[in-house]
């Protein structure tokens, strides 16, 4: 199991990766979707994550790779099926990540009707920050999002754009998949995703609007690696 660097609290290993789409209307706009669409629930394995960025190469068999900045939550405390309120006490950390996304395979899975898995569970597509222990997801109500690509900016959001909150995205997400320590939630992404290419760098950041950042991701894309055996 991977383990992520969370400084004040004792490290967890990482459990599953539950990551919402739709989660903000101006990229469910850009996407082509309706307002009334819903937020839809999906999973990356644990070898999609890459604890505090750094290289990550581009997988060969996508064309189309775009970076999609977000909100990640860290559960705390498991359970099922919690009351929003509940939810608020079960996140203990949170980070900035990368949800990256084959968006040819994806739309070409959208067009079968096939998962996503692929699409969205490649390894390296869950890159995410150092973890920042929250006592209470009211600490969250306040962030904001961006993202730069070579210096360039592409991407800002608020958490107060989402669809469904975090309490009621925690407590949606454990109505689905039993929650436990260690487990990470994508919380969705606003708009302004595209595609990135070998040589590029990307900066995201979470933080209070006008305020330092609380956590910054540095990533740079690098060519599809040759065979690895282990
Ligand atoms: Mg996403």
């Amino acid at each position: 199991m991977t383990t992520t660097e969370c400084p004040e609290r004792p490290l967890l290993p990482v459990g599953k990766i539950v990551a919402v789409g739709r989660n903000y209307a101006d990229h469910v706009r850009e996407m082509g979707g309706g307002a009334a669409d819903p937020p839809v629930l999906f999973l990356k394995p644990s070898s999609a994550l890459v604890a505090g960025g750094g290289a990550i190469a581009l997988p060969a068999f996508s064309h189309e790779v775009h970076h999609e900045v977000e909100l990640v939550v860290r559960v705390g405390r498991g359970g099922e099926r919690f009351a929003p309120a509940d939810a608020a006490r079960a996140i203990d950390a949170c980070a900035v990540g990368l949800d990256l996304t084959a968006r040819d395979l994806q739309s070409e899975a959208r067009k079968r009707g096939e998962p996503w898995a692929v699409a969205k569970g490649f390894d390296g597509s869950a890159p995410i920050s150092a973890l920042v222990p929250v006592d209470d997801l009211r600490e969250l109500s306040d962030l904001g999002l961006a993202l730069t690509l070579n210096g360039v900016a592409r991407q800002q959001g608020h958490v107060a754009q989402m669809v469904l909150p975090i309490a009621d995205l925690v407590a949606f997400v454990s109505s689905r998949f039993r929650l436990e320590p260690g487990d990470l939630i994508f919380t969705g992404t606003p708009a302004g995703v595209g595609p990135v290419h070998a040589g590029d760098v990307v900066v995201a950041t979470l933080g209070r609007p006008g305020a330092a950042p609380l956590a910054r991701l540095d990533v740079r894309f690098v060519a599809p690696a040759a065979s690895i055996v282990r």
